[in-house]
C-alpha cells in the first residue's frame, strides 16, 4: 500500500488525491501571455492577497508573473482562487472562471501552461452542464452524471506525461471552468456521488450519443479493430418499433438529398476516388440486424465500384463538408435521377447511451439505475 502511494506520488508532480483531477486549461489554445482579474475574488498567493490585476508570460526561466506592483520570476507560480473565483484569460481566448489551486507553467512545446486543480465532484457538473443539452429529466441527468465520472475515471491518465490528468478540450473532455453551471447538472451530480458504471470490475467504456433512432449499435461496427466488448452491442430502444424511447428527440427524422455533382466534390476530397472520376450512384452494400443501421456503402462511378465503411462516409460528409446533415448512419438510400435521398433517424454514431431515449425512459417512470443497465448490459454500478 505504501509503495503504490508512494509510486503514485512520483508519477505526478504533486501529490493528487483520487477525488482530485489537475485539469488544463485553455489546452487547444497555443497561449504565450495570459491575465487574471483578481479584484472580485479572494486571491492569494502565497497568502497574500492579489490586489488587480496579474499578468503572466512564457520567460527564459520559465514565467514572468507581474501583481501588486512586483515582477516575480520563477519555474511555476501557482495562485490560489477562493471565494467566486478568478477570471482567467489569455490573447483570443474566452474569459473563463475557475476556483482553486492555479498553476503556470511552460510546457515542453514553450506556451504557456495553466493547471486547475479541482475536485472531481466540483469538476463534473461543469462537465455535465456541457452534455446534456436539452434534456430535462432528473433521472436522465444522473444516469449521463455517471457516465461522465466513469469516463473521467478512464481518462485520468492522459496526460500524466505532461504533468497533469486531463485537458479541457475534446481531446479529453470539455471544461470551461467553473461559470454557468446549471443547478441540476450540479444536483444531479452530488445525487450519485462517487457512482460509476462498471464491467467486470472495471470501469466501463461510458460512450454515449444524441439519438440511436430505434436501435443503438454494436461498437465493433462503428470503430472497427475496436476490440467488442459485452456491454456495447445494439439494444432495442423501447419495445415500440414505432415510437422508440428517444423518438421525443428534435429532427429525429431527417433526410438529405445529395446530388452526385455534390457528392463527387466530397468523394474526390475524401480520396474515396480520383480526381478524373464522377461519382454516378450510392447504395447500401451492408447493414446491421436487426437495426437496420448502415454498415458499408457502395459507391459507383463509370468504372468502378467503391466500398465505404458507414463511419468513414458519415465523418468523411460532416468533416470535409462541415455539413451536419447526415446526422447518423442509420438511414434508408432513396434512389433518384441525379441524386439520392438518404431518410435517416437519430443523431450520432449510436454506440453505448441514447441521451434522447434515457430522457424518454425518464418520462416512462424509469430510474437511472434502470436507464444506464438498459444501454450497458451486463454492467454495475459501484462506488468509486
Ligand atoms: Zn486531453
Ligand atoms: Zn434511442
Amino acid at each position: 500500500m505504501i509503495k503504490l502511494f508512494l509510486l503514485l506520488f512520483f508519477l505526478l508532480p504533486s501529490s493528487v488525491s483520487a477525488q482530485e483531477l489537475l485539469v488544463r486549461a485553455f489546452a487547444s489554445y497555443k497561449i504565450m501571455a495570459a491575465a487574471a482579474d483578481c479584484e472580485s475574488g479572494n486571491i492569494t498567493w502565497e497568502g497574500k492577497k492579489i490586489e488587480g490585476k496579474l499578468t503572466v508570460a512564457v520567460s527564459a526561466k520559465g514565467i514572468s508573473a507581474s501583481f501588486n506592483g512586483e515582477n516575480h520570476s520563477a519555474q511555476s507560480l501557482t495562485i490560489h482562487a477562493g471565494g467566486n473565483g478568478v477570471y482567467i484569460y489569455g490573447h483570443g481566448t474566452p474569459k473563463r472562471l475557475y476556483r482553486g489551486p492555479i498553476t503556470f507553467s511552460t510546457d515542453s512545446k514553450g506556451f504557456l501552461k495553466i493547471i486547475n486543480r479541482v475536485q472531481t465532484e466540483t469538476y463534473l457538473p461543469s462537465v455535465l452542464t456541457g452534455e446534456i443539452g436539452d434534456l430535462k429529466q432528473m433521472e436522465a441527468y444522473k444516469a449521463q452524471a455517471i457516465t461522465a465520472r466513469t469516463y473521467t475515471l478512464t481518462l485520468k491518465n492522459n496526460h500524466i506525461k505532461e504533468g497533469y490528468n486531463l485537458c479541457d478540450s475534446p481531446h479529453c473532455q470539455v471544461y470551461y471552468g467553473a461559470e454557468n453551471i446549471k443547478p441540476k447538472a450540479a444536483e444531479a451530480v452530488e445525487a450519485t456521488r462517487g457512482q460509476v458504471l462498471t464491467y467486470k470490475g472495471k470501469p466501463a467504456a461510458t460512450f454515449y450519443h444524441s439519438s440511436c433512432g430505434g436501435y443503438t449499435e454494436d461498437m465493433s461496427y462503428v470503430w472497427k479493430g475496436n476490440q467488442k466488448k459485452p456491454y456495447l452491442i445494439s439494444v432495442r430502444d423501447g419495445d415500440n418499433p414505432r415510437k422508440p424511447y428517444c423518438a421525443i428527440a428534435p429532427k429525429f427524422k431527417w433526410k438529405v438529398k445529395l446530388y452526385f455533382t455534390g457528392l463527387t466534390r466530397i468523394a474526390r476530397q475524401n480520396e474515396w476516388i480520383n480526381k478524373n472520376e464522377e461519382a454516378v450512384g450510392l447504395r447500401v452494400s451492408e447493414s446491421g440486424e436487426p437495426g437496420g443501421r448502415v454498415h458499408e456503402l457502395e459507391l459507383y462511378t463509370r468504372e468502378r465500384r467503391i466500398k465505404i465503411s458507414a463511419t468513414d462516409f458519415y465523418h468523411g460528409i460532416g468533416r470535409k463538408e462541415r455539413w451536419n446533415a447526415v446526422k447518423s448512419c442509420n438511414f434508408k438510400i432513396i434512389q433518384g435521377k441525379g441524386y439520392v435521398i438518404l431518410d435517416g433517424k437519430g443523431s450520432g454514431h449510436g454506440v453505448g447511451m441514447c441521451q434522447w431515449g434515457a430522457e424518454g425512459m425518464a418520462r416512462h417512470g424509469f430510474n437511472y439505475k434502470q436507464i444506464l443497465y438498459h444501454y450497458y448490459p451486463g454492467t454495475v454500478i459501484k462506488y468509486d
